[in-house]
């Protein structure tokens, strides 16, 4: 590796820490990351991109069986499991190998192996035996998480999948269980049922989709029983027990016991931070349920030692874990003007069909904290580039403060709004009013005009309802 002496050393080469890496060189520090796997982290091996790739192929897959009224037809549409599950592997191999290319560019150095904190500034790597030693001004912490398991609910690689098999399976089951419906179960009981799954979610809170605005959560479960999801809340798995080639699971039913057979079940019921053997109890840094606590500039309660990403919690996003690696850096870089992360402002998204994606406050949250809201409302059936795709399924809904009318929220379910939302995001990081919004012009046809109908929907003055 040569010098082992360096500005910054970062464990873990995710969104957080390779994001974090490439902005410390750019801002002229030297730089070493340690990775004890794949450059890209979950997100671009096993997380955000190759589910993509997987969802991609679902869609076409319920377009090519969806024909007729586009006036198409095709005959004898079907798929190869392990082709859709090498071309999902391929894209993340590539986004991946792109990782590599960024951070030689940046003349990043790249360690490999497991980074464990040895002492102020110095991480110790072992890698097959062997070991060497990173010295660093600062170190941040950019383990990441990895999937929450339950006592009688444990995965087993085979049966019981994590989001690990589930994305590399042999063959498409025909009866698959998904425990838990935030956006990581949602996203594969969306990709399984389009791909001729029987799916069914339990999940054990009174809606799905849980973080998202009530309205939307409840027109998402009505889409997705529509398209056959069978879906349980209030509900919750008590045990699995494998018999030869299948699940059994004691499911509690709203109180009522019921045992169901499955192929599979996927368990999909949180994250938990990898806190463990990085040296953690050698600082003064905390952790608490899970994940190591920090402060609004990312540093824990040991000096030089900073932490980011899905590690100190939630929302466990790819994009949140990225900025704040550049909020951190760009601290210790000493920027100028440098703002931390406002939760507020972090769009979310869920790549289902239909998609949901929402940044800010719910309605319900907007309400606690005391606000005097104008919620506006615009479904995509009356938005002319929705009714031309036929795609019309869903609604863009505004959440304002009605005294100063900035904009609290905004929450989306329907076609594309996963690449919509941004547009809200952008809004409320200018601190946007409806002022702004309504003064807005919006291109035609495009779905995004849905947006600007529920700005002037909350102002009681939609053009096209
Ligand atoms: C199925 C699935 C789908 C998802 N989809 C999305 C999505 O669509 N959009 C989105 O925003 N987010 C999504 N996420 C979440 C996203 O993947 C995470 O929020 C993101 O990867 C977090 O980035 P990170 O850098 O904090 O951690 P990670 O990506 O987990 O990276 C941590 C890295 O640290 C390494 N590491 C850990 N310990 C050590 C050590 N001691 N020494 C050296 N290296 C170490 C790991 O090998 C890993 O490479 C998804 C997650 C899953 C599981």
């Amino acid at each position: 590796m040569g010098d082992s002496h360096f500005d910054l050393a970062i464990l873990g080469a995710g969104p957080g820490g390779y994001v974090a890496a490439i902005r410390a060189a750019q801002l002229g520090l030297r730089v070493a990351v340690v990775e004890r796997e794949h450059l890209g982290g979950v997100c671009l091996n096993w997380g955000c991109i190759p589910t993509k790739a997987l969802l991609r192929t679902a869609e076409i897959h319920h377009q090519l069986h969806d024909l007729d009224a586009f006036g198409l037809y095709a005959r004898e549409v079907g798929f190869d499991a392990k082709k859709v599950v090498a071309r999902s592997r391929a894209v993340a191999k590539r986004l991946a190998g792109g990782v590599k290319q960024l951070l030689r560019k940046h003349e990043v150095s790249v360690v490999s192996g497991h980074g464990r904190l040895a002492g102020r500034g110095r991480v110790e790597v072992t890698r097959d035996g062997g070991r060497e030693e990173v010295r660093a001004a600062h170190v941040i912490l950019a383990t990441g998480a990895r999937a929450r398991t339950l006592p009688g609910l444990e995965p087993d690689g085979h049966l019981v999948w994590t989001y690990r098999e589930a994305m590399v399976p042999e063959a498409i089951p025909g009866r698959l269980l998904v425990v838990g419906s935030g956006a990581i179960g949602i996203e594969f009981a969306s990709f399984y049922r389009d791909m001729g799954a029987d799916v069914a979610v339990v999940e054990i809170l009174p809606r799905i989709l849980p973080a998202e605005d009530a309205e939307v959560s409840a027109a998402a479960r009505r889409a997705f029983e529509r398209r056959g999801i069978e879906i349980h809340t209030e509900a919750s798995v008590k045990a699995l027990r494998r018999e030869g080639d299948r699940v059994v699971a004691a499911l509690d039913l709203g109180g009522k016991a019921v045992e169901r057979d499955f192929d599979r079940a996927i368990l999909a019921i949180g994250i938990t931070g990898n806190v463990e053997d990085v040296g953690l109890e050698t600082t003064a840094a905390r952790v608490e349920k899970g994940h190591v606590v920090v402060d609004r500039w990312l540093a824990t309660a040991e000096p030089g030692l900073y932490a980011i990403g899905d590690l100190v919690g939630p929302p466990w996003l790819a994009h949140k874990a990225s900025h704040e690696g550049v909020v951190c850096v760009e601290r210790i870089a000493g920027v100028e003007g440098v703002h931390p992360l406002d939760a507020t402002r972090i769009p979310a998204c869920t790549y289902s069909r239909p998609q949901v994606a929402s940044v800010g406050l719910t309605e319900q949250q907007a309400a606690e904290r005391g606000h005097e809201l104008r919620v506006g409302r615009f479904p995509f059936v009356a938005n002319g580039k929705a009714v031309a795709a036929g795609d019309t399924e869903g609604f863009v809904k505004t959440v304002f403060d009605a005294r100063t009318g900035e904009l609290l929220g905004a929450h989306l379910f329907g076609p594309e709004v996963t690449e919509l939302v941004f547009g809200f995001a952008v809004a409320r990081t200018l601190e946007s009013t409806e002022a702004e919004l309504l003064q807005a012009v919006f291109p035609h046809p495009t779905l995004s005009e849905a947006m600007h109908e529920a700005v002037l929907a909350a102002y009681g003055r939609p053009l096209h309802i």
